[in-house]
């Protein structure tokens, strides 16, 4: 019987994890094991880039990358993991239900923001978590040049200063500019829970974070919450109020539900514990990846953090070791020692950070060059070319 290695999700971990098992299988002469990946689209949505604009674009296909390297892919959705049984249900593009089995787990269906914990986010505010809600987003930007003009229409509310929401009201002022002129008196404003702008980064790329907020006129609410949204702005829990047409919501990120069907440890935002081969605590034929995975990426206590960076090591560390399991391999201990941020601040620059304690490196254009070299390059899918993919799908190949 041949041996089946079922992968959720085709994003950057679910792609990886799927190269890197057909790379292992590959090397030890084994045409026994089918490896499959389920996912709604053949296609890699390059999520890091969500608050750009033409975001349709920000996609890479897979297909013809599966092709030459021998892995199976199936157009639907997974709704239920029957751990018993080994099997998951899924929903094809028609509607219709089928069962698949697996003797290996690979679940990579990544996270999303939840909209659900605010009065009137689900029904009024925008995200950019999506491909899809990132484009309702910008067809609503573009739109305000046709609204009458008024400061709700000028103003746009970014919910939550993390890394999404910085990159975005950072691109605003200028992506405000052009959709509503020069002239045109806008108004970015962050609301933010903690005590500063970017209070839970390095004094370093706090101060970064200041200045560039200064140069571009973003504004910060800090010591901040939002009580609701509703179609006319956002209402904070101090009462103030903010007309605005446009509140964009990113805070609350949370793994993908399915882990909720698994019966194991999970922590705060809903990622399985896992041990170092990225087996899911307690079930050995399940491993977790990316956004989905609880993994500690050295021995001083740092984990993972839902970052593409992480998610696409992850993805080949789980691949390689769910092939391993089966070929009768040792498996390869996931380590992610080296750990950086690269943070898009829109017209004034970037900035560039190494290790845990965000030493800031670059500024500026200089760091603006490498964010751009790593979001337009360096985090896509190989060449369709299978030698190469292999070459680069395994755990312990160079990776910046
Ligand atoms: C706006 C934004 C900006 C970001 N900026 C950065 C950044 O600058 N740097 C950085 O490192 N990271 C950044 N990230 C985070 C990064 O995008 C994620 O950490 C990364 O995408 C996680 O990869 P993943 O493969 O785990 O999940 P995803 O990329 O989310 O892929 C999940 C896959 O699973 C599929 N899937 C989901 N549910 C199911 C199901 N039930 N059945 C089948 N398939 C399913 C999806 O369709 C998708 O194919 C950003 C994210 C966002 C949203």
């Amino acid at each position: 019987m041949r041996k089946q290695i079922l992968i959720v999700g085709a994003g950057f971990a679910g792609m990886w994890a799927a190269l890197s098992a057909a790379r292992l299988a590959d090397k030890n002469n084994s045409q026994a094991i089918d490896i499959t990946v389920i996912a709604p689209q053949p296609e890699l949505r390059v999520r890091p880039r969500f608050y750009e604009s033409h975001v349709e674009t920000l996609v890479s296909p897979l297909m013809p990358l599966f092709d030459v390297t021998g892995v199976k892919f199936l157009r639907g959705t997974v709704s239920d993991i029957h751990t018993d049984s080994r099997s998951v249900s899924w929903k094809d593009a028609d509607g219709d239900m089928h069962q698949h089995s697996y003797d290996r787990l690979v679940l990579a269906s990544g996270s999303h923001v939840n909209r659900s914990f605010v009065s009137g986010v689900a029904e009024h505010a925008f995200d950019l978590d999506q491909l899809e809600s990132a484009a309702v987003l910008e067809k609503h930007l573009q739109s305000l040049a046709s609204q009458s003009e008024s400061d709700a229409r000028n103003t746009v509310v970014v919910c939550g200063g993390g890394f999404t929401g910085i990159e975005m009201a950072m691109e605003l002022p200028g992506r405000l500019r052009d959709i509503l002129g020069s002239n045109a008196k806008t108004r970015v404003v962050v609301v933010e829970r903690g005590p500063q702008p970017g209070s839970r980064y390095s004094e370093e790329l706090r101060n970064v974070v200041i200045d560039a907020s200064n140069e571009l006129g973003v504004e910060w609410i800090v010591n901040a919450e939002v009580e609701s949204v509703d179609a006319a702005g956002a209402t904070l829990k101090d009462g103030q109020r903010i007309a605005s047409s446009t509140v964009i919501w990113t805070v609350g990120v949370q793994a993908s539900d399915l882990t909720a069907q698994i019966d194991a440890p999970r922590d705060r935002q809903g990622r399985l514990h896992v041990d170092a081969n990225l087996q899911v605590v307690g079930h050995e034929e399940i491993f977790a990846t990316g956004d989905v995975a609880y993994a500690a990426t050295d021995d001083k206590g740092n984990h993972a953090l839902m970052t593409c960076q992480h998610a696409i090591l992850l993805g080949k560390f789980a691949g390689n070791n769910a092939a391993a399991s089966l070929l009768g391999v040792e498996p390869s201990p996931y380590r992610q020692e080296m750990y950086v941020t690269c943070l898009d601040l829109g017209a004034w620059g970037a900035v560039y950070t190494e290790g845990w304690d965000q030493q800031v490196k670059l500024t500026r254009e200089e760091a603006k060059k490498l964010k751009v070299s790593i979001v337009s390059e360096l985090i896509y899918p190989p060449k369709a070319e299978r030698t190469a993919a292999f070459e680069m799908a395994d755990p312990y190949a160079p990776f910046v």
